[in-house]
């Protein structure tokens, strides 16, 4: 006996020729972007230092369709169109009625999704003549992805990885200098950004927020040589990362069935929006009624315990003042926490479709995110990063509960890595030395008291 089809993939032809722009059919509009200086909106000139025009262009765009070059099609074809896979011998072992699905993002080169845009942002920098690219890097995804990418197009890469990572991945870090990339463990003297971290707190752990304060300062001083390269967050990021839901749409269609619900993990929003984005445009237009599930820590709560206020991207201040959900942007995460997603904003496009009510959000405890983890991979054989171990964990509670329900749920998430270079995550968890750290609310009470005062423009006067 032969059981179902347990894969199904596209032929190249199907890499998608547009990105679906969410932003054309979100009931309400983006809240504005403040100067962080004059607190009004910013235009394409406040960006112009740190971003080539064709993506400040995307990052206010409200056309539904946007072309992907030829050229970034080309080099999507290294590794896409990505599987989807049905999940069956997890499905047997959880003893559920759901279908479980998942699209895997850990088939790229650099191991998770992050080279969709990674990819694309490059392309658009070298086009408008840029030397360079500065960025951050935490866990070292986006740091290896934007590596490998400038290399490609020529471009020298400059990254500011944060400390505790630089000292945990040091397998990560040499990646990145294998591609030719300089390599920082951020806080670093050589921005006065880092040098105020440091005159405060010498033994700083660091945190992206420090991070992108580094990159930002030295991309926006150096006079157009370098531009600044963001792998999360920002609109421009989410629209290049809708090649996964895309694909994924017609891989369902292959597979006969269509997502009740979909999990995506959410750091900075990108990878969840890439998978959501067009299956919540066919909800807005099509009368379809799926669930979507963003998955975030405990430990870094910001969609289920942050404010919906502006805040700063960064921990300086320096970057424009952005309505999101927050922890404040003086969060400086756990180091006891190793599951990742450790940002304290949340991406702008995620925030209003949580707002608005279009999706749900909801927060993993560690031991819980590690033990799915184990389930799927001993089922599946592929080892998640921790990341998605957080869509893993919520998609299994979708699938328990769909058995307590006696309901066939089609349940779809984002596997959007592999956890190659996590190992020491995994090693913690097996030694027991993972414990369900959640943040305290005292401290978000405190980081939210030093948020800027701003009027919020969008708010009922
Ligand atoms: C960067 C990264 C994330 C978090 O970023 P999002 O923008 O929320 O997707 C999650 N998983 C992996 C594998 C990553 O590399």
């Amino acid at each position: 006996m032969f059981g179902p089809i347990t894969r199904f993939d596209l032929h190249q032809s199907r890499i998608p020729r547009q990105w679906y722009n969410i932003q054309a059919d979100l009931p309400r509009p983006l809240p504005p972007v403040l100067h962080p200086g004059t607190h009004q909106p910013v235009g394409p000139d406040d960006l112009a230092p740190l971003f080539p025009m064709a993506l400040i262009g995307q990052e206010v765009s409200q056309e539904r369709w946007i072309d992907v070059p030829d050229e970034v099609r080309e080099c999507l074809k290294l590794w896409r169109p990505t599987p989807l896979f049905r999940a069956v011998r997890l499905e047997k072992a959880l003893d559920t009625p759901a279908h479980i699905y998942f699209k895997y993002e850990g088939v790229s080169p650099s191991g998770s999704h992050k080279l969709n845009t990674a990819i694309a942002q490059a392309y658009y920098n070298k086009r408008e003549g840029v030397t360079g690219l500065t960025t951050e890097t935490g866990a070292g995804q986006w740091g290896t992805a934007l590596s490998q990418a400038c290399k490609f197009y020529g471009l020298e890469c400059i990254v500011y990885m944060v400390k505790v990572s630089y000292q945990q991945k040091p397998y990560r870090r040499a990646i990145m200098q294998s591609f030719g990339s300089t390599v920082y463990a951020s806080p670093t003297d050589n921005t006065e950004a880092g040098r105020s971290i440091l005159a405060e707190d010498p033994d700083t752990t660091g945190s992206l927020g420090i991070a992108i304060s580094e990159a930002v300062e030295v991309a926006a001083k150096s006079g157009g040589k370098y531009k600044y390269a963001l792998g999360s967050v920002l609109n421009h990021v989410l629209l290049h990362q809708t090649v996964i839901g895309l694909e994924a749409l017609e891989q369902m269609e292959m597979a006969g069935e269509y997502p009740d619900v979909v999990v995506g993990c959410t750091g900075g929003g990108s990878n969840f929006a890439g998978l959501v984005s067009p299956f919540l445009h066919w909800n807005l237009t099509r009368g379809k009624k799926t669930r979507f599930v963003a998955a975030e820590p405990a430990a870094c709560p910001s969609l289920t315990r942050g404010t919906y206020r502006y805040d700063f991207g960064d921990t300086v201040g320096m970057t424009p003042l952005v309505k999101m959900h927050t922890l404040g942007s003086s969060f400086v995460p756990a180091p006891v926490h190793f599951g990742g997603l450790r940002y304290h904003g949340m991406a702008s496009i995620i925030c209003e479709m949580y707002d608005q009510g279009l999706i749900e959000a909801v927060a993993l405890p560690q031991l819980e995110i590690f033990s799915g983890a184990m389930k799927f991979l001993q089922s599946e054989g592929i080892v998640p990063a921790p990341e998605p171990s957080h869509a893993v964990a919520a998609a299994i509670r979708e699938a328990l509960a769909a058995k307590e329900a006696g309901e066939k749920r089609v349940i779809l998430f984002n596997l959007c890595g592999h956890g190659h270079f996590d190992m020491a995550a995994y090693d913690a968890y097996l030694a027991g030395n993972l414990n369900n750290y959640e943040y305290p609310q005292e401290k978000i009470e405190a980081a939210l008291a030093k948020l800027p005062d701003i009027k919020d423009p969008t708010a009922a006067s």
